[in-house]
């Protein structure tokens, strides 16, 4: 089965509001199996909402439409409905009496205009609207196709689809399921990810593989359907090996694994302690690491060294070494990891320090220069990184090799 989803009003097309049921119906259909083949924004127009209707109904088994059920003027959605599908409008008493007990409960008289809410073409099923007045409804058409609709304000449209329209849809999608998991992979570029998994991209069948790339991170998500949670499993756990034997380092978790979780549970698997200082990040590493519940376990503390006078009096940097190199340079970030890791008493310092723009680069010394240090007792790693982006994507992407240098050598 393959659906169509209409999302109406003319505030969408405008960009006043974010159109968020669209979202929200896609995952609930790729949840329960069923093909989203397209989405479709269109105005309180009936002439081009009708238009969108009748070309969805010919290409799609289902198609669900929401917004536009109100009962202001511009809300045209069941009229529209009514006449692309040459059905009638007739009162539903029940629905009626519904939306009156509503206004009287609210003690409000009725306005006239409600009462156009009890109407719903012949022969649909209606969804009352336990948070609104207008009701959503399901309509079987000749030909076997199905035409929902639903309200706009997604407080009203989220629970009459779960309660309402998720249980048809299962009867009527014969059980199948699709299931997706996201392998998360840092420290390469997208081309380089897809270099190495082209072929598995272009899988066509049960299983399929999406590249999403992200500052600093890039997604491999392997999407399976099938008749049993079991099966889609066992789909998904084939293509997740053939991608992890030519990824290898690159991937560091899976769905909601975070980075910085891997990291606090590789110190603590390894009973390591940590310390860090931070100079373009001003306490982002220390931020994501301390995001982590019972980091307390590993996480020792930070210094947040932006001035070259805290590198000195607080790590411990000669003033010499700030004065030859500069304090973007991979001698201080050495520096400043060994720093750390002796005031803290930790088993290792992690250093950053860099350009993160906009202003204060060099031709010698580039926007988006950064260097990290990892410094332990026996010995010290340093990296030089050019990282492209603004400055909240650089700062990001320097928190995001420095987590990952710690956790490529707390591998080894
Ligand atoms: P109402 O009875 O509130 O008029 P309705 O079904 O007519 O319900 P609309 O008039 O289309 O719904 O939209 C009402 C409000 O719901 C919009 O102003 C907007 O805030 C929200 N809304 C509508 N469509 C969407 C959407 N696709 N995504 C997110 N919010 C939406
Ligand atoms: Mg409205």
């Amino acid at each position: 089965m393959n659906a169509e989803v209409i999302a109406i009003g003319t505030e969408l097309l405008l960009g006043f509001v974010v159109n968020t049921n669209t979202t929200s119906l896609g995952r609930m259909l790729a949840r329960l199996g069923i093909d989203c083949t397209r989405q479709v924004t269109v105005g309180d127009n009936p002439a081009r909402l009708s238009e969108a209707i009748q070309t969805a109904l010919g290409r799609a088994d289902l198609v669900i439409t929401c917004g536009g059920l109100g009962p202001t003027v511009d809300d045209v959605t069941l009229e529209t409905i009514g006449r692309a599908t040459g059905r009638r409008l007739i009162l539903n008493r029940p629905i009626l009496r519904g939306i009156e007990a509503r206004f009287k409960r609210q003690k409000i008289r009725m306005p006239a205009s409600n009462r156009r809410q009890g109407l719903l073409p012949e022969g649909a099923v209606p969804f009352p609207n336990q948070l609104g007045t207008a009701p959503g409804f399901l309509l079987r058409l000749k030909n076997s196709k199905i035409l929902v609709a639903l309200p706009g304000p997604p407080a009203e449209m989220l629970p009459m689809v779960e309660q309402h329209l998720v249980p048809r849809l299962k009867k009527l999608s014969g059980g199948r399921i699709l299931r997706s998991r996201t392998l998360k992979l840092t420290g390469a570029t997208e081309s380089e990810v897809d270099a190495k998994v082209r072929d598995l991209l272009a899988l066509e069948g049960a299983a399929t593989v999406g590249i999403y790339a992200h500052p600093g991170q890039v997604d491999l998500r392997i999407t399976a359907s099938g008749g049993s949670e079991r099966e889609v499993k066992r789909q998904i756990a084939t293509v997740e090996r053939r991608i992890l034997a030519r990824v290898r380092g690159l991937f560091y978790g899976a769905d909601e694994e975070t980075l910085e979780g891997v990291v606090g549970q590789l110190l603590k698997k390894n009973r390591k302690t940590l310390a860090v200082a931070e100079s373009c990040t001003g306490g982002l590493v220390s931020e994501r690491i301390t995001r982590v519940s019972g980091s307390s376990a590993y996480f020792l503390g930070s210094v947040v060294s932006y001035s070259n006078e805290i590198k000195s009096i607080g790590l411990s940097v000669p003033p010499l070494l700030l004065r030859r190199h500069g304090a973007v340079s991979p001698q201080i970030a050495g520096a400043m990891a060994e720093g750390t890791r002796r005031l803290a008493g930790s088993d290792f310092g992690l250093a950053v320090t860099g350009i993160a723009g906009p202003t204060g680069g060099s031709k010698a010394k580039p926007v988006g220069l950064v260097y990290i240090a990892l410094n332990w007792a026996g010995g010290t790693r340093i990296t030089e990184s050019l990282f492209s982006g603004n400055r909240a994507i650089i700062r990001f992407k320097a928190s995001q090799a420095a987590l990952n240098l710690l956790r490529l050598h707390l591998l080894k």
